[in-house]
C-alpha cells in the first residue's frame, strides 16, 4: 500500500512556517551573543559550578550533541530522531500533527498505557477502541483491520504492553503496517526488558512506523523528562516544525550526555531487574491470593487476585504502594507490580504473606 505523508499531514502543519529561534540561526559556539536578550552575566546558582552549563543562555534547540550520543546507541542516524520533553510530548505533537480536531480519529487497543486517550481527549480527536484479546492480550488483527477507514490517522500499539506486560506478536504489527495508510506508532517504553528486539531496524523498511523510547524507564532518568521519536527523516522534519524553540532545557539535556555514557551500569541493571522479575513472577504464582501471574516482557507484573482493593489497600496501609488496575477492563481483579531492588520485592513478598483474606 502506498504511503504518503502529506496525505495524512494538516493543512495547517503542511503550511506552517516554524519559529525561527536565535540559536537556529547561528550555530558556532564562540562569539559576542547579542541576538537573545539573555543574561551576559550568568546564572545566580552555583549548583553547576564546574560543568561547562551555561544556564544563562537558552539551550541547543535541536540537541545535536545528546542525538548523535543517542543515536550512535541505537544504530540511527540524528535526522530520524526527535526528543521530547518526555514520550508525552511526542505522542501529543503527533496528534497536532497529523489529527484533525473534531474530525480524524485513532485508534488504541487498550488495555494500554492511558496517555494516548487522555492526549486524544485533550485534542479533540476521536478514539476507536480495539480491545486486546481476552486470553493473551494479543491484538485483534481482523477487529483492527476493519476499523480502519478515511478517518484513521494513527494506530497506538504499545510494546511491551502496559498495563499487561507482554509484547504483541510481530506479524500482526506487519500485518497493519501493510495495510494501513497512516502512522503505526510503536511505544516501545520497556523494550529493555523484553527477551526480543526493537523494531528500529524496520524503519528502513516501513515509512509509516514511528517508534517511541524513553529515558524514563531502564534509564533510570523519569526526573529529566527525555522521550524520543524514531521515524524518517520526513516524518521527524514534521516534529520538529511543531515542538516548542527549546522543549529539552539545558541541565536535562547536560544530565543525559553524561549518563549515557554509562550504558554498561544500565545493562547491568536491566539484567538484574529481569532476573528479579522473573523471581519474583514464581513467587508470587505460589500465594493462594494470586490466581494468575500474567508473563511480562517488562519491569512490572500484573497479577489477577481474589481481591484487588482489599490487597491494594492492605499494601498501602503497609507502605508498599502499586497500581490497582482492577477497574480497567480486561484487568477486572488486577495488580500490577513494578519489579523493586531485592529488599523491595521481599518486603512486598512478606507483606502478602501475611494478608489475611
Ligand atoms: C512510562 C511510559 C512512557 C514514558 O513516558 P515519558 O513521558 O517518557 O516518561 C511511555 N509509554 C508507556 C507505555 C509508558 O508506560
Amino acid at each position: 500500500m502506498q504511503f504518503d505523508l502529506n496525505n495524512i499531514l494538516r493543512d495547517n502543519i503542511k503550511s506552517l512556517s516554524p519559529y525561527s529561534s536565535a540559536r537556529d540561526e547561528y550555530k558556532g559556539k564562540e562569539g559576542v551573543f547579542l541576538d537573545a536578550n539573555e543574561n551576559p552575566f550568568g546564572a545566580p546558582t552555583s549548583f553547576f559550578e564546574g560543568n561547562e552549563l551555561n544556564l544563562n543562555r537558552y539551550p541547543d534547540p535541536m540537541q545535536l550533541s545528546l542525538k548523535d550520543k543517542l543515536g550512535k546507541i541505537k544504530g540511527l542516524p540524528t535526522e530520524n530522531i526527535f526528543l521530547g520533553n518526555g514520550s508525552d510530548e511526542a505522542i501529543d505533537i503527533l496528534f497536532r500533527a497529523f489529527c484533525e480536531p473534531g474530525k480524524d480519529k485513532v485508534i488504541i487497543c487498550p488495555p494500554t498505557y492511558g496517555m494516548y486517550e487522555v492526549s486524544a481527549n485533550i485534542n479533540d480527536v476521536g478514539i476507536v477502541k480495539v480491545h486486546l484479546t481476552k486470553e493473551d492480550f494479543q491484538l485483534d488483527i481482523e477487529n483492527i483491520l476493519l476499523a480502519i477507514n478515511e478517518t484513521t490517522k494513527l494506530i497506538f500499539i504499545c510494546c511491551p504492553n502496559n498495563p499487561t506486560g507482554n509484547g504483541v506478536k510481530w506479524d500482526s504489527i506487519k500485518k497493519i503496517l501493510e495495510n494501513f495508510k497512516g502512522l503505526v506508532v510503536i511505544d516501545e517504553a520497556y523494550i529493555n526488558f523484553a527477551r526480543y528486539m526493537s523494531l528500529i531496524p524496520e524503519l528502513l523498511n516501513y515509512p509509516n512506523l514511528v517508534i517511541l523510547q524513553t529515558l524514563s524507564k531502564a534509564w533510570g532518568l523519569a526526573g529529566i523528562r527525555i522521550g524520543a521519536a524514531f521515524a524518517s527523516q520526513q516524518i521527524i522534519d514534521v516534529f520538529n516544525k511543531i515542538k516548542p524553540p527549546y522543549n529539552i532545557n539545558a541541565v536535562s539535556q547536560k544530565i543525559a550526555l553524561d549518563a549515557l555514557d554509562n550504558l554498561d551500569q544500565v545493562n547491568n541493571w536491566i539484567k538484574e531487574i529481569v532476573f528479579e522479575r522473573n523471581r519474583l513472577s514464581l513467587e508470587l504464582a505460589k500465594l493462594n491470593i494470586i490466581t494468575k501471574v500474567y508473563p511480562s516482557e517488562a519491569n512490572f507484573i500484573l497479577v489477577k487476585t481474589i481481591n484487588a482493593n482489599s490487597i491494594y489497600n492492605y499494601l498501602a496501609n503497609n507502605k508498599i504502594i502499586i497500581r490497582n488496575r482492577s477497574n480497567v477492563s480486561l484487568c477486572e481483579g488486577c495488580l500490577r507490580i513494578t519489579i523493586g531492588t531485592k529488599e523491595e520485592n521481599e518486603m512486598l513478598l512478606k507483606t502478602l504473606q501475611n494478608y489475611k483474606a
